[in-house]
């Protein structure tokens, strides 16, 4: 098989790469040819897919510093190792998963079986997003290849140099007919999205998600759809300021606040504003020093075209903290504003980037109602020692997760199912939930057949009498 190669998200596709109904069809033929049902066949991919991490770690590192400037200990944490981790804990318990689940009968089936059998869907699309762009298109590949599935993988263009590594390295590894690699933009998906799918997994925007959902819906192919919003943070006078400030501050300087579930913006009192802002002075200074630019620990915004639309985000309100920016460096410091008005562009669209926001609250119920006269968010965080305020705040609002006293740190934990509600996302992931995303559960009985069982249902045959009515 030829390996599709891109050399530049512009000219490969055209010149390299197969059609998008030749990629399918031959994903299809593969699928037919029933190897991916195999477990024997899914666990030497698996363990192939491992290999390919462990012996390519420097270069996924590499392809990551390029396209974001993703310092080792960011990869490793939230792509490389993670992928691993997640990988060999699939590998462990895939089988398991695949077998046939039994389920509880009533007295009327008590001869026999009720089983829930895990059928693959049978080709699989992934679109992937740039933010972390191998876990996101991987982590649900190799899910998808536990389930026994063949799977199509379309990384974004907007981080070519992990595309590029997908797209180059996947093959070597991987069965190439099961499992291909598609490059390209908007114009290569659209054409691909024209295709039949079993199973489309999108990670990326709201808008780009409904034109995935509309392609979707023409096959009735059901779909996860990984979407993003603005996560809010509700933060209380009873915490200690600067444990918050370290959580919070992390959740939005990790990758430049590139990550779906970055807290977008704080609800607090005046009183903790000044305080947050007093200490987040010094804990920026501590973790990024007197010249931010020149840390190596701070992420690049991904494009131009991105750092346009976040560095004026930075005249809304008033800078209180950071404020500077290097369009040719596409670097913005972590900035945090105050008299920032709800109606501001800044707090209608997700911002994606280091800047935070502070929305003044008086109380639980005050930012109750800003919550939920939003969107449902992917993520709330909610920062309180008072449990009758953080129950209040469950009960009464809707996300995708939630994590208490923290940020980012739910999406780690893989017996969570991770994932958004309404306009923040469809369907979860992440340990066992990404391998059911991929199987279709379908409802197996299988009936006794003898005389006895026979003769204990007879009653469901006509004649009807009302004797049997009342059996
Ligand atoms: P992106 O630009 O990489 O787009 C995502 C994918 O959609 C890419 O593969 C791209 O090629 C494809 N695409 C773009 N335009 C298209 C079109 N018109 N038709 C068909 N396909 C198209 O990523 P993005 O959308 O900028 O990603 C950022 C968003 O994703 C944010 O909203 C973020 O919150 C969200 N996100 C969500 C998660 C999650 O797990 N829920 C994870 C990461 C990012």
């Amino acid at each position: 098989q030829p390996v599709q190669v891109l050399e530049s998200p512009k000219i490969v596709i055209k010149e390299t790469m197969k059609k998008p109904s030749e990629i399918v069809d031959s994903a299809r033929i593969a699928f037919e040819s029933g190897r991916t049902k195999s477990l024997e066949f899914r666990e030497q991919q698996l363990r192939n897919l491992l290999k390919m991490y462990e012996e390519n770690e420097q270069e996924m590192l590499d392809a990551l510093k390029k396209d974001l400037n993703k310092s080792k200990m960011e990869g490793v944490l939230t792509e490389v190792g993670y992928l691993i981790n997640d990988l060999k804990s699939l590998i462990d318990n895939f089988k398991e998963w695949a077998e046939p689940e039994k389920v509880t009968r009533g007295l009327a089936n008590i001869m026999d079986n009720a089983l829930i059998y895990k059928d693959p869907y049978g080709v699989v699309l992934v679109i992937g997003a740039w933010n972390y762009p191998l876990q996101l298109a991987m982590i649900p590949v190799s899910g998808a290849i536990a389930a026994g599935n063949a799977v199509v993988i379309k990384p974004s263009e907007i981080s070519p140099a992990s595309a590029e590594f997908i797209a180059r390295t996947l093959p070597k590894y991987l069965d190439n007919e099961c499992y291909q690699v598609m490059c390209g933009g908007v114009q290569e998906t659209t054409e691909l999205l024209k295709e039949k799918f079993d199973y489309i997994f999108f990670t990326g925007n709201g808008a780009v998600g409904r034109i995935v959902h509309a392609a979707a819906n023409k096959h009735l192919t059901p779909v996860t759809l990984e979407l993003g919003g603005k996560s809010p943070v509700y933060l209380d006078d009873t915490v200690d300021v600067d444990v918050a400030v370290r959580r919070i501050l992390w959740g939005k300087c990790i990758n430049a606040g590139q990550t779906c579930i970055a807290p977008d913006y704080v609800l607090c009192s005046k009183q903790m504003e000044a305080k947050f802002i007093e200490s987040s002075k010094n804990v920026l200074k501590e973790w990024y020093g007197e010249n931010p630019q020149k840390s190596p620990d701070l992420c690049r915004i991904v494009s131009d075209n991105h750092f346009k639309r976040i560095s004026k985000f930075l005249n809304y309100g008033k800078i209180a903290v950071g404020g500077g920016v290097n369009a040719e460096d596409r670097f913005i410091e972590p900035t945090i504003l105050i008299d920032v008005q709800s109606t501001d562009q800044i707090m209608q669209e997700e911002i994606f980037g280091p800047i935070l926001p502070i929305i003044n609250i008086n109380n639980v119920d005050d930012a109750i109602r800003f919550i939920n006269e939003r969107e449902k968010p992917l993520a709330l965080y909610i920062f309180s020692a008072n449990k009758s305020n953080v129950d209040t705040l469950l009960q009464n609002t809707t996300s995708g997760g939630v994590c208490v006293n923290d940020t980012l740190m739910h999406l780690a934990l893989e017996s969570l199912p991770f994932g958004g509600v309404g306009p923040s996302g469809m369907g979860a992931y992440h340990g066992k939930y990404t391998f059911d995303t991929f199987v279709h559960k379908k409802s197996t009985l299988v009936k006794n057949l003898s005389k006895l069982s026979e003769k204990m249902q007879s009653a469901r045959y006509p004649p009807y009498t009302e004797k049997k009515l009342n059996f």
